[in-house]
């Protein structure tokens, strides 16, 4: 790597999204340097935009809740689902975990840059629009090449590097650390509506997820926002996409197969293009190494049926943030048992139940009207985020009470 200058900062963090910037404010409000360097401007688009309760509870220790309160993002308490004419509300004021009763629906657009802003406000250095190009972490001290917007390049050395790069997955990349994912490649389309929802029954406070009549491994996720609009996608292997060329189109059919669906948005004005992403199921073989650590997307992505994906990025960030400031103490940490283990299972809980959501037994679960309160109540603490919790059962276990929770419902008629 060119050495033309050599900048030293003490943290740097790679991408200004919400495992980025939730990670620099921690650090910087423990008395750290720290730097992102982040390829784009903010205010940018990015999909995700249902949050779970768990969030809260990061967002609040970075010191930005009352900016997100304030911010009139739409209130969401819970989750909906729907299939045929079986419908299933989850609220997160009743979880087993005692949770945040309540969290938000946001414009990511808007959302990220209050993060990013809040943290900026809190001290952390922000580069937009310089772009991390190159990692050397063959030294004690990592070494990252970064380009600027006018073409040029720079090196910053760190005592540490967070690499919060979302789908960039900047590090895995340039590390060779990339792992397949275990899910099958799937798909999403989705777009912004004027959604005009006047149905009975409807509820704006909770994402609804709705299952194609036909496919069950096909589902929308419809999440109202505060300013009368909406944020509307389907989800399923990318195979039932081929032959869709026009998104708006294919967007549309699906949900006129699905009349449930086709009825709340029944006055909704289609005005933004859609768009689409896929293969965004993706894993890696180490979350840390000598020098780094990955976060949020950079390190892993399940998938969205759940909501999980901000809710882990900015777990991660807190539990990274927390670690690396016992180690720029000087105290020695162990971030294969107290970072990469711990995570993983809460991800792993997560994924036990994205699992049984696609081979149908979640679902059947969902949908099962003889399930107890309490049995409802420790399903709605992971569906509010709360997968670290040992105490619920459905995390200690989730395999093994999942397959019991399929048998029983298969027992007991509905
Ligand atoms: C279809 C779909 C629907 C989803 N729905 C939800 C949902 O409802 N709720 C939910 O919680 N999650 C959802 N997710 C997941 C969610 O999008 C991510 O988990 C979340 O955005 C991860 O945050 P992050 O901070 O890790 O990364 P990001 O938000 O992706 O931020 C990464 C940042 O790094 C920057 N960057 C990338 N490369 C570089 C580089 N080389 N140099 C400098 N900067 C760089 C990027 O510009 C970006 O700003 C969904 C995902 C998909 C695919």
């Amino acid at each position: 790597m060119p050495n033309t200058e050599m900048e030293q900062r003490q943290v740097v963090v790679i991408g200004a999204g919400p495992s980025g910037a939730i990670a620099a404010a921690l650090l910087k409000r423990r008395g750290h340097d720290v730097l992102i360097i982040e390829r784009q401007q903010f205010p940018r688009f990015s999909i995700g935009e249902s949050l779970l309760s768990h969030c809260i509870d990061f967002i609040d220790e970075a010191g930005m809740l009352d900016a997100v309160q304030a911010a009139g993002f739409q209130v969401k308490n819970g989750a909906a689902f729907a299939c045929g004419g079986e419908y299933s509300a989850f609220d997160f004021g009743d979880t087993f975990s005692k949770g945040r009763p309540t969290t938000f629906q946001v414009q990511r657009a808007d959302f990220d840059k209050l993060l990013a802003d809040q943290a900026e406000r809190q001290g952390v250095e922000i580069r937009y629009e310089h772009e991390i190009i190159n990692a050397d972490v063959s030294a004690t001290r990592p070494v990252l090449q970064a380009r600027r917007p006018d073409g040029s390049e720079y090196a910053v050395q760190a005592d540490f590097v967070l690499d919060a790069s979302g789908y960039g997955r900047v590090l895995p990349r340039l590390l060779d650390l990339e792992a397949p994912s275990n899910f099958p490649v799937r798909k999403a389309v989705f777009t912004h509506i004027e959604d005009r929802i006047d149905c009975q029954g409807f509820d704006r406070n909770k994402i609804l997820v709705t299952t194609h009549p036909e496919h069950r491994d096909v589902w929308f996720w419809t999440i109202p926002f505060s300013n009368g609009r909406c944020s509307l996608g389907v989800v399923a292997g990318a195979e039932r996409f081929e032959g869709h060329d026009d998104l708006d189109a294919c967007l549309k059919s699906f949900v006129a197969q699905t009349p449930s669906l086709a009825k709340v948005l029944q006055y909704a004005e289609w005005d933004t293009p859609a768009r689409t992403i896929g293969g965004y199921s993706a894993n890696v073989k180490a979350l840390h190494g000598q020098g780094y650590a990955l976060l949020g997307n950079a390190a892993e992505f399940l998938d969205p049926v759940f909501s999980s994906g901000v809710t882990i990025a900015m777990r991660s960030a807190s539990m990274a943030a927390g670690l690396l400031d016992r180690q720029l103490r000087g105290e020695a940490v162990d971030w294969q048992g107290e970072f990469a283990e711990p995570l993983k299972r809460g991800v792993d809980t997560f994924r036990a139940y994205v699992e049984g959501w696609y081979d149908g037994s979640f679902q059947d679960v969902i949908f099962h009207p003889g399930s107890s309160p309490e049995i409802r109540a420790m399903i709605s603490a992971i569906l509010a985020g709360y997968a670290w919790d040992a105490r619920n059962p459905f995390v200690a276990e989730p395999k093994r009470r999942l397959r019991m929770l399929t048998e029983i419902c298969a027992r007991v008629p509905a």
